[in-house]
């Protein structure tokens, strides 16, 4: 079974609660609040592993949670955080987002990817004791870790694809040629994974070449096997479009040469477009007396590609081929690698909805993802800026919000690290 494709449920870790608690000490009366912090949850990481080819690993299992931190504790303890969840996948897996089919990131570098966060932990009670207010008997909750559902696509990462008909010998080019051992048989759809070589030129040039599962017609069209496949070369910078030029099986080339180049038309313009060499295979079962090259070579240099003779059996010209190929290669753009087109949701500066208050007594905690970053980046020592900051909360009606839940003048208001009497 080989799966390339597949939709997992990720989920970040929970943050931990904050502790309310106070310090009790034999002999000393009214101990200060000493409640710690919670741990942040863990967050779900995706890394690249060369040993995994397919997706198989994720077709039992759908839903990857991480750790959530663990609570705070008195003494200032702070809880532990959550231990990430690392979730391995192949080289070249374009991970989409399940809603908007947008690109989250392409797994081709050898960089780690957070895809789910885990929540923040809440502050323990010792985090909000201050001169005025020595006794907060509050604490806040874990925030959530994110969830999302995400659709994992692998995309091969090579150079070259192979594309013809089944049997022409596109898994006997690639065995001829490289490392790669793939099986070779005289029937259709021997070929139900797509195999990768290393193809080595000459000293220090090299490409790499993908044999993937034959195309056979109508297979754009969801037909039969292979439209799936064509994904595994979309990357790839050069076709070598492999063609039984002997007829040995019965069929005629030129046709097959045309529906192969039809179907990848109807797959994508941009796989009708790439560039394309062909290899007129089998020149050792060719009769004497057949026109079939000709033919072919005609149909072939009007569609403004090169041929090639060769026969993956004999190895005759397969060397050749192969040093025509990394020559093109050097005139071509790398592989593609997708760039990101996801953009996160964030919640719009002002958006009050997006802003969470809570009260304790007099005290008012208010906590928002735009909230917590403006408060970051406001020098509140400069008039300005703290002017600014009291315009932005006017004008996001958060202010509104408070009076209509029953603020004081005099209370005391809590935003982050920032903490300032309410004054109407
Ligand atoms: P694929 O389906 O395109 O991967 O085709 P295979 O590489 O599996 O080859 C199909 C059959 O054709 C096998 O029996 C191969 O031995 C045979 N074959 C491949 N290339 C040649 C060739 O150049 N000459 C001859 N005589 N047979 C070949
Ligand atoms: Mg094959």
């Amino acid at each position: 079974m080989f799966v390339d494709k597949v939709r997992i449920t990720v989920i970040g870790g929970r943050g931990g609660d904050g502790a309310v608690a106070f310090h009790r000490e034999k002999y000393v009366n009214a101990g200060g609040p000493d409640g710690g912090d919670g741990g942040h949850g863990g967050s779900v990481i995706l890394k690249v592993n060369d040993n995994m080819s397919t997706l198989l690993d994720f077709r039992y299992k759908r839903k990857y949670q991480a750790q959530a931190g663990v609570n705070g504790m008195g003494r200032k303890m702070a809880g532990k955080r959550g231990e990430p969840l690392i979730i391995e996948v192949p080289r070249g897996t374009v991970v989409r987002d399940a809603e908007t089919n947008r690109v989250i990131v392409d797994m081709s570098t050898d960089e780690d990817f957070v895809i789910a966060k885990g929540g923040r932990g809440g502050w323990g009670n010792a985090h909000y004791a201050t001169p005025t207010r020595q006794v907060p008997r509050f604490a806040k909750a874990g925030l959530k870790g994110r969830e999302r559902d995400v659709i994992l696509e692998l995309k091969l990462l090579a150079d070259v694809g192979l594309v013809g008909f089944p049997n022409v010998g596109k898994s006997t080019l690639l065995s001829v040629t490289s490392n790669a051992r793939p099986k070779i048989a005289n029937y259709h759809f021997t070929t139900l994974f797509p195999n990768l070589g290393v193809i080595y030129v000459d000293e220090g040039v090299s490409f790499v070449m993908a044999d993937i599962p034959g195309i056979i017609e109508g297979a754009a069209e969801g037909a039969g096997l292979g439209h799936d496949f064509l994904r595994h070369i979309d990357r790839c910078r050069l076709l070598v479009h492999v063609v039984d030029v002997s007829g040995s099986e019965g069929r005629d080339p030129v046709e097959d040469f045309n529906a192969i180049c039809d179907e990848l038309g109807s797959y994508s313009a941009t796989l009708g477009d790439r560039p394309m060499i062909v290899a007129a295979n089998k020149v050792d079962l060719l009769p004497p007396d057949s026109d079939n090259l000709r033919r072919l070579r005609t149909v072939v240099e009007a569609a403004g590609c090169e041929l090639y003779e060769i026969s993956a059996g004999t190895t005759q010209g397969t060397k050749n081929l192969m040093r025509v190929v990394a020559q093109k290669l050097s005139t071509l753009p790398p592989v593609t690698i997708y760039e990101p087109e996801y953009v996160e949701p964030e919640a719009q500066p002002g958006d009050p909805q997006a802003v969470e208050i809570e009260h304790y007594g007099s005290t008012w905690l208010i906590t928002g993802q735009w909230l917590e970053r403006m408060v970051q980046n406001i020098n509140f020592d400069d008039y300005e800026s703290r002017n600014y900051f009291d315009q932005m909360l006017r004008k996001s009606g958060l202010f509104a919000r408070l009076e209509e839940m029953g603020i004081q003048d005099g209370d005391t208001v809590d935003i982050y690290d920032l903490e300032f009497e309410y004054q109407r």
